[in-house]
């Protein structure tokens, strides 16, 4: 039983601090320990041993961190790249040494072992497609084609210069400050990738992630039929039941002659099995639970994106549009107030039309509830075939892009 609790303890553990990474900022959490867990994994931990190696080393050492932070979060490098390899690789590696003796077993034939080899090597070409393809840099040669490309909408893009790199600020792009040059419909700078994600390589990103994805829920369905087919080759059930007395050498003891005679039903056999595939196959049981959380992850933060890709808009523009309804719901509150400051001084004065009566004024509704909603009007939003058409074909390989020239401004 001591390995079900380790276990049980580990996918809440995990689970914890999955959650506080990624939703401990949420408004629900405010003032939980999920909040704390947040703080201290982003900030407070970080915090604590920065002040821990200033006591130690001094201000040497607390600069060489510094200096360290910078290359890590500010500038190119390649240390996300190889921990995905890693993580990638090291899974897939402990997959085929505790799994592949198995295989082909009842449920899963021989080919298997080549058909995840090629799922890898495709998750690894789409990651290495994502990472070094051009995520549509914008230069003084194109930025003419990409203006063109992307009217600006003057909502939340408006004709402007890239002080760095000196040139016309398309709409819908960013300049980003670690790989230092703009992209064209720029969503964000991926630290996985090394690279930012634009126009030019948004479909490989989705690809991977979906991808990915897909992979995990292979690796859980494959493992899974491993297991079942190790129970039926061991015939674990009948051995169990009491049906047969058991003339195989079980891969543990578990199976004894203590728990012959169990009842031939789900709810009474399922805690035994279960049991007997923790003490025989806890690899192949831990690898299924790594990867049901990997998925779901990835289910996540596929879904966010293919939500964005449906309605056209990227990462950095939801940070703009959020702050520019914000404002304009500011502003038609100031101006909903001020119109009823104006109303209420005017009531006051004598030379006014006669006054409501009592019960009018009462039922007379607040001009406070007045307040224009605020919508938000995304002009590149051309409906769902259009947007994913934009998003497998992005504009700078299609043909007609290098063919444009930019009107007369
Ligand atoms: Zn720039
Ligand atoms: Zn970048």
């Amino acid at each position: 039983m001591a390995v079900q609790w380790i276990l049980i303890c580990h996918v809440l553990l995990t689970a914890l601090v999955v959650i506080s990474f990624l939703c401990g900022q949420w408004p629900i959490f405010r003032g939980t320990f999920i909040e704390r867990i947040h703080y201290f994994i982003t900030f407070g931990a970080y915090d604590y041993f920065l002040r821990f190696v200033g006591v130690i080393c001094g201000s040497r050492g607390t600069d060489a961190i510094l200096c360290v932070e910078d290359y890590c979060c500010n500038r190119p490098n390649p240390i996300m790249q190889f921990i995905y390899l890693g993580i990638l690789g090291g899974t897939y590696y402990v997959i085929v040494k505790s799994s592949f003796d198995y295989i082909p077993s009842y449920y899963l034939s021989e080919i298997h072992r080549y058909m995840s080899v090629l799922a890898v090597g495709v998750g690894i070409l789409l990651f290495l497609l994502t990472s070094f393809s051009d995520p549509g840099t914008v230069k003084a040669e194109n930025v003419s084609q990409y203006i063109s490309a992307y009217p600006y909408d003057d909502i939340i893009y408006s004709e402007k210069e890239c002080s760095t790199c000196d040139i016309p600020k398309p709409a819908r792009s960013k300049h980003c400050s670690i790989c230092d040059r703009c992209v064209a419909r720029f969503d964000h700078h991926c630290g996985w990738m090394n690279n930012c994600i634009g126009e030019r390589n948004t479909r490989y990103f989705m690809a991977f992630l979906l991808w990915h994805f897909l992979l995990c829920i292979y690796g859980v369905v494959a493992l899974g039929l491993l297991l079942a087919g190790r129970l039926k080759e061991l015939k674990v059930i009948y051995i169990l039941t009491g049906k047969m007395n058991s003339p195989f050498s079980l891969d543990s003891n578990f199976v004894s002659a203590v728990y012959y005679g169990i009842e031939n039903s789900f709810s009474s056999l399922a805690p035994y099995v279960a049991q007997w595939l923790l003490g025989s196959y806890n690899t192949q049981v831990l690898l299924m639970v790594f990867l049901i959380i990997v998925a779901l992850l990835l289910a996540g933060f596929f879904g966010y994106h293919a939500n964005l890709c449906l309605t056209n808009t990227t990462t950095n523009e939801t940070f703009k549009w959020q702050d520019y309804l914000s404002w304009q719901k500011k502003l038609n509150e100031a101006k909903a107030s001020e119109a009823a400051l104006k109303a209420s001084i005017s009531g006051l004065s004598p030379d006014k039309k006669a006054p409501e009566g009592k019960w009018k004024s009462f039922f007379r509704r607040s001009p406070l509830e007045h307040v224009d909603t605020v919508v938000k009007n995304n002009k590149y939003d051309k409906g769902y075939f259009h947007n994913i058409c934009e998003i497998i074909f992005p504009y700078s390989s299609r043909p007609s892009f290098s063919r444009t020239k930019l009107k007369k401004r």
